[in-house]
Formats: structure tokens, C-alpha cells, sequence
């Protein structure tokens, strides 16, 4: 299939940047400077700042970011942890890799876990909340923080999908996601807003503990300045050509963000009107969205995305099917009704700073003729 609107589109950024992409690769290797070297130190140093941490420690995915910080917390075997039920299945397995039991609830309109649901899940074996920020919008970390400090519970980002993302806290200081908790997990998977030329992520903290802990265990457990193995480790870096990658990359998140808000609200403005979507704008002005994707909820939502395909749009659905439902997740009695009610109406539309307004606005026109059809 030819598309004419692609759902993502990693070759038009490399067209863009073609030049400077290169030079920088040509620099690394020629340096020779392949593994732990000042790039990735450059990177986790502007990394943290972007995202208003002490710390930044680079590791070789988002999935894995997860799983060190969680083991860096000390959850384990006997613990639970609540997570919303609709996310990554990577949010998850992160947890049963500590041997520790993920104990799913629904989320609210926004996609986020609904934090009036937290409390009642919280058993004497809690030990953390997994925070998830789907889509490019933070959770309530307002009210989530005070539950959490109220039962003595760590919290832990899965911010894969937040990157720049804020809230504005009672205090009137913004916020990022990633630097509310104990440890805010980060991907650099390609179609991340800040995406590498492979797997990639980071853990961003701002206890020292952590920080020592997450960087022993992504090499092997060892100190490396007294050459002591403290823990059986991983090996799992950020390679340092990928940091230097994204060293250069992150100079342009800001403005790439701004265009997603801005396609954001094309689609808002164009789609607004029709009343069997719902559109991923929920108000309240203490949230700063930076739409990482945009999901649109949608009735008839799998003729919606044959018509687009036929139009050369290429859509797609995250997810079908709830977590819980998955073959690996087998048996359990879970029944969470509103992610039940959007895995049957989600679809993502294109969204990446890339898009010209012309394929933003066939996308909306297309949309409109779906909708029309019908009457
Ligand atoms: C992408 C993603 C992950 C996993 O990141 P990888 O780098 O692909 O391992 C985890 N959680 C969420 C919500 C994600 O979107």
C-alpha cells in the first residue's frame, strides 16, 4: 500500500537533518568513542536539565529504564504495585521482572490512571504506584502525590510517552513528568517525541542513591571507579553514538513539541464539530499536553480506519485488546470498564512534527467525508 499520509515518517527527519546526523556519527567513530564516553555523559547531563532532575543515566531502553529503577527501589518478590491498565504492556512486565505482582485499575477520560481508583487498590503489600503518561499528558500528580505520601508508597514514571509534558502544581511552579518520583523512565524508541536510530532510554531522579544503583546495574553491577561489583547487573547502555545522536536532537525537542501542539490543534480546530469523535483536548489548564500521539475515540472506529487506509492515511490502534486480556496474562477475572470501552473506540492519527499542514488537513478533510457519508 502507497499511503499518502504515512503514521510516521523517520526518513523525512533524516532528509532534514541529513548533514549534521552524519557529522556527528563521523565524529564519534572517529574519535573511537563507542561506549561510556563523554557524549553520553554530555547527554545525561542536558537530559536531566531538560527535565528538571539532579540526575540522568542513560540505558539502552524504556522497558529497561523500568526495570532498573524498580530494582533500584528495592521492589521485589511479595510487593505489589499499582498500575493503570491501560498502557505499554512494557509498564507491566517491568514489574513481574522484579518477581513483584502488578495489581492493574482503570483509568479516567484522559487515558491517565484515575487516581479516585488508587486507594481502594492499596493492600498492607503496596509498596509503589506505577504513574503512566499516555499520550503526551500528564496524570493528576497532584492528588496521586498525596496518596502516595499519605500511605508511605514510591512512586515510579513510566514517562516513555511524556517527554516534556507539565503540570502546573499548586505552588503555581510547572512541573515535568519524569521528575515528580522516586525515578521517571524515559524511551528513546524511534517514534518517541525524542527519538534514537534504535532502542534507547534513560532514568531521571534526583536521589543520589538511585541514581549510583541504576548506573551499576545497566553495566554489569560493577563501581567503576573502585572496580567493586555490587550487584548482578545488566548490560544495558545508551550506546554513546546514540547520545551523541540525541544530543544533537534535543537542541530542536522544544520547537518539535511546539509543532505537535500545533498539529494538535489543527486536528482540534478541524475535527471539533463532529459528534461521533472525541477529541484528546480535556481542558483544565494546569496540564501542558504535548500529544505524543493523538488519540481520537471514535464510533465505528473500524470502518473509520479501513475508509482512511483506502484514502492512503495510515492509522493505527493502540490498543485492540486490554492488557489483561493478552495471552500471557492469563487467567485473571480483570474487568476494567472504560479500558474496555477505548480499546473498542481508540485510533491514533498521524502526529509527528514532520506532517505538513496539507497532509494535517487531508487527514481532517477525509475524516469529515467518513463521518458525512453516513447521513
Ligand atoms: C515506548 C514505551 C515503553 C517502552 O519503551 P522501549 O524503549 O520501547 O522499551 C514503555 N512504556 C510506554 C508507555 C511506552 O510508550
Amino acid at each position: 500500500m502507497k499511503y499518502k499520509v504515512r503514521f510516521v515518517n523517520p526518513q523525512k527527519q533524516y532528509k532534514d537533518h541529513q548533514k549534521e546526523y552524519l557529522k556527528v556519527v563521523d565524529d564519534v567513530f572517529s574519535r573511537g568513542d563507542l561506549i561510556l564516553r563523554k557524549d553520553l555523559e554530555e547527554f545525561e547531563e542536558k537530559f536531566a536539565k531538560f527535565v528538571g532532575t539532579k540526575y540522568a543515566i542513560g540505558v539502552n531502553s524504556g522497558t529497561d529504564a523500568l526495570s532498573l529503577s524498580m530494582k533500584a527501589a528495592g521492589i521485589g518478590q511479595g510487593d505489589e504495585v499499582i498500575v493503570p491498565g491501560h498502557t505499554f504492556m512494557a509498564s507491566i512486565s517491568a514489574v513481574f521482572h522484579q518477581g513483584a505482582t502488578p495489581v492493574l485499575i482503570d483509568v479516567g477520560e484522559d487515558f491517565n490512571i484515575n487516581p479516585n481508583l488508587i486507594e481502594k487498590a492499596i493492600t498492607p503489600k503496596t509498596k509503589a504506584i506505577e504513574v503512566v503518561h499516555l499520550n503526551g499528558r500528564i496524570a493528576d500528580m497532584e492528588k496521586i502525590l498525596s496518596i502516595a505520601k499519605k500511605h508511605n508508597l514510591i512512586i515510579i514514571e513510566d514517562a516513555a510517552q511524556g517527554l516534556g509534558a507539565k503540570m502546573k502544581m499548586k505552588n503555581g511552579k510547572w512541573k515535568q513528568a519524569g521528575s515528580f518520583g522516586l525515578a521517571g523512565c524515559f524511551s528513546f524508541y524511534p517514534f518517541k517525541s525524542l527519538g534514537a536510530f534504535g532502542d534507547a532510554g534513560a532514568v531521571t531522579t534526583n536521589h543520589p542513591e538511585i541514581a549510583w544503583r541504576v548506573r551499576l546495574l545497566r553495566y554489569n553491577g560493577e563501581d567503576r571507579e573502585t572496580r567493586r561489583f555490587y550487584f548482578h547487573g545488566e548490560t544495558s547502555l545508551l550506546d554513546n553514538v546514540q547520545a551523541a545522536l540525541l544530543n544533537a536532537k534535543l537542541r530542536y525537542l522544544n520547537q518539535w513539541l511546539k509543532r505537535r501542539r500545533e498539529i494538535a490543534n489543527f486536528y482540534k480546530k478541524g475535527l471539533g464539530n463532529i459528534p461521533e469523535i472525541k477529541l484528546p483536548h480535556f481542558g483544565d489548564s494546569r496540564f501542558f499536553d504535548v500529544y505524543q500521539n493523538y488519540v481520537i475515540r471514535a464510533e465505528n472506529r473500524d470502518s473509520l480506519v479501513s475508509w482512511l487506509a483506502k484514502k492512503g492515511i495510515e492509522t493505527i490502534i493502540s490498543w485492540e485488546v486490554p492488557n489483561y486480556k493478552q495471552p500471557v496474562m492469563q487467567p485473571n477475572s480483570i474487568i476494567l470498564p472504560e479500558t474496555e470501552k477505548i480499546c473498542k473506540e481508540v485510533v491514533s492519527l498521524p502526529m509527528y512534527p514532520e506532517l505538513t499542514n496539507w497532509e494535517v488537513g487531508y487527514v481532517i478533510k477525509c475524516i469529515k467525508e467518513f463521518y458525512k457519508k453516513k447521513d
